[in-house]
């Protein structure tokens, strides 16, 4: 399961930021062409963030709409999947978004 690898990661990167101090909240952005599922990742981070200044915070999962901008056309439109094609018919697009993974924030409350 690569959420496991992932929300590693998230906890790991965290917890560095945190030096010290004690992390509240990590926002992420999943986009919907990751490949990455929020609900594992949301499930396997209490379990990875244990012992770590990570336990305990709120984890904030923001999904991303996959969108694409037409090279033929310039219209932006939505690619809920990856065979999606402009309504204009054309094939040749460049996606936007969709298909990140990003640690957005981290708020940290500093050692008292
Ligand atoms: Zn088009």
């Amino acid at each position: 399961m690569h959420e496991l690898s992932i929300v590693c990661s998230i906890v790991e990167l965290a917890s560095q930021a945190a030096e010290g101090g004690i992390v509240r909240r990590v926002t992420i952005e999943i986009g919907r062409l990751s490949g990455v599922d929020p609900e594992a990742v949301a499930f396997c981070f209490p379990e990875v963030a244990r012992g770590t200044p990570v336990e305990g915070a709120a984890l904030d999962i923001r999904e991303v709409e996959a969108e694409a901008r037409c090279d033929i056309c310039g219209a932006e439109f939505p690619t809920p999947d990856m065979l999606s094609a402009c309504p204009c018919g054309s094939l040749h697009f460049k996606r936007l978004r969709g298909e990140e993974l990003n640690v957005k924030s981290i708020e940290i409350e500093e050692p008292a």
